[in-house]
C-alpha cells in the first residue's frame, strides 16, 4: 500500500531528529483523524515562525526583533558572556534564573573530523565582541564564560576560544565539573546547571 501524500508526511517527520520511521508514521496518522484546522494551524504556526524568526546580529541568538531581547535589555551585566553552542542552551540557561549576562551562541562546535571548522561557527564575530568597538559607550567584556556542551567538541571549542581569547583581557571561565558528561548543556537540569555557572573557575 502506497499513497503518496501519506509517504510524503511521513518522510518529512522522519527527518526530524528523535523521529524515527515508526513515530513518524504515528504522528502522520494521528493527523489524519484531526479536524483540518489543527493540521492547519500547525502548519501555519511553523510557517510564521520560520518567517518571524531570525538570528540575533549581535549574540546569535535566536529572535523576532533586533537585536534580540537580550542584547537591547538594561536589566542584564553587559560586562559578560556566555557562550553556548545553540539556541537551546541559552533557554535551559535562562531558566536557572543564576546567569544575568548576555550571551553569544556559536551555531555548533569543533568537529574536524565532520568538517567543522572555525570559519563554520560564529567566532570571529565573539572576538570582535570581546575586543570591543573602542567606541564611546562601548562597554567592555571583563568575562567570558565557556558553556560549550560537555563533551570532546565542546571541549575541542573551548579550549580554542581560550586560546584565542587569552590575548583580550577579559578573564575567561569555563562552567564547573558535574553536569552530565556526553550530552547536551539543555539535557542538565536547572539545579546542577545553576551549581555550574555559581562554581565556574578560571580555564586552564
Ligand atoms: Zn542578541
Amino acid at each position: 500500500m502506497h499513497i503518496e501524500p501519506i509517504a510524503r508526511a511521513v518522510e518529512a517527520f522522519a527527518t526530524l531528529p528523535g523521529i524515527g520511521p515508526k513515530t513518524a508514521q504515528r504522528l502522520t496518522f494521528h493527523l489524519l483523524r484531526q479536524p483540518p484546522e489543527t493540521v492547519r494551524s500547525l502548519a501555519q504556526a511553523l510557517q510564521h515562525m520560520q518567517e518571524a524568526v531570525h538570528f540575533c546580529s549581535v549574540c546569535g541568538n535566536v529572535t523576532d526583533v533586533e537585536p534580540c531581547s537580550i542584547c537591547r535589555s538594561d536589566q542584564r551585566d553587559r560586562t559578560t558572556i556566555c557562550v553556548v553552542e545553540d539556541p537551546l542552551a541559552v533557554i535551559t540557561l535562562e531558566r536557572t534564573r543564576i546567569y544575568k549576562g548576555l550571551y553569544h551562541v556559536l551555531h555548533g562546535a569543533l568537529d574536524p573530523l565532520h568538517g567543522i571548522t572555525v570559519e563554520d561557527l560564529k567566532i570571529e564575530e565573539l572576538v570582535r565582541r570581546v575586543q570591543g568597538s573602542g567606541a564611546a559607550g562601548d562597554v567592555p567584556i571583563q568575562e567570558v564564560i565557556l558553556a560549550t556542551n560537555p563533551n570532546v567538541e565542546g571541549d575541542t571549542t573551548a579550549g580554542y576560544l581560550e586560546r584565542r581569547l587569552a590575548p583580550l583581557g577579559a578573564r575567561i571561565t569555563r562552567l564547573a565539573r558535574g553536569l552530565p558528561v556526553g550530552g547536551d548543556l539543555e539535557y542538565a537540569d536547572e539545579v546542577t546547571l545553576a551549581r555550574a555557572i555559581e562554581g565556574r573557575r578560571a580555564a586552564s
